[in-house]
């Protein structure tokens, strides 16, 4: 990711005294600190300074489980390893009864969260999907649904001819309790036409959290790299993002997360290096002034590479993940799901001291196998 011209000590300088006086960088800056010939090492103890002013010492996890309906998705977008067409014999719809028996099985193991993100599947009507977050949270309740991309949500609007937010007033009203940031991949829309060629643009994906943090909802952002974009589309794709979080607020956490391109169409591309990675975080941390957490999610950065990440601007592996389907889809060799008692390991041995979260980063306190949150 490296210019033309090498950057020098002075130019680091520059951005590392903005960063030390609480001076928003600029995209310039940004552009500056993805340089290969930028030091890393260097770049991660800004980050982590940053991380420390905003988090301490914690780092959060979370016990959660996925859920992804369906695979069938009209999109078929490049970069995706998980979608099937209809009659593909690896398509599959869930019923009522598994989606149920997922959730049963959730709750039994603890979990304060649903993730449920899946196929676009012309077949199903809106109404297929609005059920499915009905049911669920009417058997459990103590469940966080946090449900459907700004993907989904646009394609309900868009084949019930119903505005966005009458939509999400309608998913509240069943039960959905937070949004999820996929489906934002790169904003750019020329690298967009190149993974993703029919799926909804940025600014519909910026319209749907836009409404949905007007209504109230809480929504994460994410950013798929290490494809096909440049660094200027990397730091574009951010700071349209912390222009939104300027706006509304209502983005708790930004994800990066590591393309893998086995079993997907631009399967001849390597996806990122772990030097990558870990710059992504921590520019990241560094351009997202605004935002509170950075998540170095182990499924799509790998367990080593998140928890070094805990030291170069994250402050968060996410959840015990049980029953992830995408990103293991296209090749990731992490572990099916990591047990609390791995996550507070990797925690601990990167120095740092574990908090289990909500969905909403309110601390979970647990005592004889009943848990509450602690309002902050
Ligand atoms: Fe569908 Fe999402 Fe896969 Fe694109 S990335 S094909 S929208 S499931």
């Amino acid at each position: 990711m490296s210019g033309a011209t090498s950057a020098n000590g002075h130019d680091l300088e520059r951005v590392a005294s903005k960063v030390e006086s609480g001076q928003r960088l600029s995209a310039a800056d940004g552009e500056l600190l993805f340089r290969a010939d930028v030091d890393l090492h260097a770049v991660g103890r800004l980050a982590n300074l940053v991380r420390q002013s905003k988090n301490g010492n914690v780092a959060y996890y979370n016990i959660n489980a996925h859920l992804n309906p369906t695979n069938v998705c009209l999109y078929r977008c490049r970069l995706c390893a998980f979608s099937r067409d209809a009659e593909d014999d690896r398509a599959y719809v869930m019923s009522r009864d598994e989606m149920l028996a997922r959730a049963q099985e959730a709750a039994d193991a603890g979990c304060t969260e649903l993730h449920i993100v899946g196929g676009v599947d012309p077949r199903q009507p809106y109404q297929w999907y609005l059920d499915i977050v009905r049911l669920l949270h009417s058997a459990f309740p103590r469940l966080h649904i946090k449900a459907f991309t700004a993907v989904e949500l646009a394609w309900f609007a868009e084949s019930t001819r119903r505005p966005v937010r009458s939509i999400l007033e309608e998913m509240i009203a069943a039960g959905l309790g937070s949004l999820p940031g996929g489906g934002a991949e790169i904003f750019d829309a020329a690298v967009r036409r190149r993974i993703c060629p029919i799926k909804p643009d940025a600014q519909t994906w910026l319209h749907v959290h836009r409404t949905a943090h007007l209504l109230g909802l809480r929504s994460n952002a994410t950013m798929l790299y290490g494809h096909l974009e440049s660094a200027h589309e990397r730091v574009d794709h951010m700071l349209r993002l912390r222009q939104l979080q300027d706006e509304t607020g209502g983005f708790q956490a930004f994800v990066p997360l590591a393309f893998h391109p086995e079993g997907t169409q631009l399967a001849h591309l390597c996806g990122p290096s772990g030097l990558d990675d870990l710059r992504t975080v921590a520019v990241s941390r560094l351009l997202l002034d605004n935002f509170d957490h950075i998540k170095a999610y182990w499924v799509s950065l790998g367990v080593g590479t998140a928890q070094i990440a805990l030291a170069y601007g994250a402050d968060d592996l996410d959840g015990t993940v049980r029953h992830e389907a995408i990103h293991h889809e296209a090749g990731a060799e992490t572990p099916e799901m990591l047990s609390v008692a791995e996550l507070e390991s990797l925690i601990v041995e990167a120095g740092r001291q574990p908090v289990e979260r909500d969905s909403l980063y309110r601390r979970v306190q647990r005592q004889d196998g009943q848990w509450t949150v602690q309002e902050p």
